[in-house]
């Protein structure tokens, strides 16, 4: 019973343990998956940030640089009016000095690449002199912005004007313009310089920019002069609405952000400065999907890549998780084995020790059992009790009834005898042929007397019918002897003599009876306790 408790007991362990095993091994796998997948999901990111990162200072860089060249390019051209506006006021506009003004002007623009030409008005907007080879007859430039500006300023600085055509040239340019005064300080004209819009342009072209990315070189209050590319309405078009004009231009030195075109929803990294000199600003514009292909790809690649990897490792982890499952089984299949095997060792052992016709003991188990309750009596000093019992006229009934019937006489018998014993120490065996012996640990001669009389009681009660038997029925006799054995004094045969011997008393006194043993066999028992009390 505690044997099959303890296998199913070691089975549930065992299911436990490959429930828990694979389940760990399944955990493991999938961590080290999703691990892969994060790892390199976080690399991926960190790598777009470094990219936006570095894309956004490179872009302020070139932002810078197209500032710094707008300035130059406007310095080197107010230079030479700063230049001019002064000769003008002290030479006056005589035909002579405007004959030598002619010639400063043509060699000015020939020396200033982005120079596209060099302009004195007088106050009427009358052109007094210029670089041109000729001068265009009945030309007034008095509705120019610039002119007006200049005659309704008093303001000694450069303007810059809005984006124009060339009346000369009809290609569009940007003007920087000074004020020319009379000594009074009354307003004597203008000294304009034009400057080439494709001088800015071509610079611009020289950026890698993308295909969604732009420049643009605007005035202060929102209007543009030139973009990269270059739209069919970008000169003169106000971005002033804008909302990286409204929000970060208008209001910042310099800047560099993100911004969803509201005209073509691209998403762009825009960065912004202020000319430092001038009334103007510079803006670059990377479209983000274009800063971010290489990343992209990079991507893409390793996307790939991690997803083999994970392919791979799904597919080893899972067969490792079969192989683990398979060596468990088979583990699981081995114990199974073994306890069947346990099993039948166990009904082995059993039959070994039991006597096949009765169920009782075996005549090996009497012996056994003799010994070692022998040897625990002379440890314990307790009381070793044995009934031997023997069917009476057991022969006759052979001969009337016939042998199978005597088999199964006996078998009757052995079942009475079993149901009296009951101690878990108490060994009911069948000592030989109708001899059955009864052993009793820890029970005394008047306890052994009270057993083996009921047994002898019952026997006769199953009234098996027994012609052969002055009762009539089968019957049985019984001798009983019980001691304490003494160490090295007494020994296991010497109970069995004593039970046998008071058998025989049993069976000369007129059989169906019990007797216990009196003879000299254990009166050294008497002496011996007789003497422990004396000790006592
Ligand atoms: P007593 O009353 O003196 O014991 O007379 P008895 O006939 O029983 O004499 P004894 O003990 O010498 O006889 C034993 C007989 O028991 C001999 C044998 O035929 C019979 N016997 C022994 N073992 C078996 C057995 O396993 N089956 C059967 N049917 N008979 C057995
Ligand atoms: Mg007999
Ligand atoms: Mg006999």
């Amino acid at each position: 019973m505690n044997g099959l408790r303890d296998r199913l007991a070691r089975q549930a362990r065992l299911a436990t343990k490959r429930i828990s095993i694979t389940s760990l091994a399944m955990i493991f796998v999938i961590l080290v998956c999703l691990s892969l997948v994060f790892i390199d999901g976080w690399r991926s990111w960190t790598a777009r940030n470094i990219q936006l990162q570095e894309m956004g200072v490179s872009t302020s860089n070139m932002t810078r640089a197209i500032a710094q060249h707008a300035d130059d390019t406007i310095k080197a051209a107010d230079t030479t009016l700063v230049g001019l506006v002064e000769r003008v006021q002290a030479d006056g506009t005589g035909p002579g000095a405007l004959q030598r003004l002619h010639q400063l002007l043509v060699q000015r623009v020939r020396e200033l690449r982005q120079l596209q030409g060099l302009f004195i008005y007088d106050e009427k907007g009358n052109w007094l002199a210029n670089a041109l080879p000729a001068t265009p007859s009945n030309v007034n430039n008095s509705d120019r912005d610039y002119f007006i500006y200049h005659s309704t300023h008093f303001d000694p600085k450069p303007y810059i004007g809005l984006p124009i055509r060339s009346r000369s040239t009809g290609k569009w340019i940007i003007t920087v313009s000074r004020r020319i005064s009379h000594a009074d300080g009354s307003f004597a004209g203008v000294a304009l310089a034009t400057i080439d819009m494709d001088y800015f342009n071509k610079f611009y072209e020289s950026f890698d920019i993308g295909h969604h990315g732009a420049i643009v070189l605007g005035l202060n209050n929102g209007v543009m002069l030139t973009r990269r590319p270059l739209l069919a309405d970008t000169n003169g078009k106000s971005i002033a609405n804008t909302p990286l004009f409204r929000d970060h231009v208008a209001k910042r030195a310099m800047g560099t952000i993100f911004i969803v075109s509201a005209l073509d929803g691209v998403r762009r990294l825009n960065s912004f400065r202020h000319l430092e000199q001038y009334p103007l600003f510079v803006a670059t514009a990377l479209s983000e999907d274009e800063i971010l292909a290489d990343w992209l790809t990079d991507t893409y690649l390793h996307s790939a890549g991690v997803g083999i990897l994970l392919i791979v490792l799904s597919m080893l982890g899972f067969h490792l998780v079969g192989q683990i499952k398979l060596r468990l089984n088979a583990e699981a299949e081995l114990v199974r084995a073994r306890d069947a095997l346990e099993t039948l060792n166990q009904t082995l052992e059993r039959l070994a020790l039991q006597d096949g016709l009765t169920g009782l003991a075996n005549r090996r188990h009497f012996d056994l059992a003799l010994d070692k309750e022998f040897s625990r009596a002379v440890r314990e000093a307790s009381s070793l009790a044995l009934v031997m019992i023997d069917v009476d006229c057991f022969k006759q009934y052979n001969d009337i009834y016939g042998h199978a019937a005597g088999d199964e006489c006996l078998r009757k018998i052995s079942e009475v005898i079993k149901t009296n014993q009951n101690r878990p120490g108490d060994v009911a065996a069948r000592y030989g042929g109708e001899e059955l012996g009864v052993l009793l640990p820890g029970t005394d001669v008047r306890g052994a007397m009270v057993i083996a009389e009921k047994i002898r009681l019952e026997i006769h009660n199953l009234g098996i019918e027994h012609a052969g038997n002055s009762a009539g029925v089968v019957t049985v006799s019984a001798g009983v002897d019980a001691f304490v054995p003494i160490l090295d004094l007494d020994n296991p045969l010497e109970l069995i003599q004593a039970a046998d011997k008071a058998l025989y008393a049993a069976k000369s006194g007129g059989r169906d009876r019990v007797c216990e043993n009196n003879s000299v066999i254990h009166s050294h028992q008497a002496t011996t306790q007789q003497e422990s009390s004396a000790i006592l």
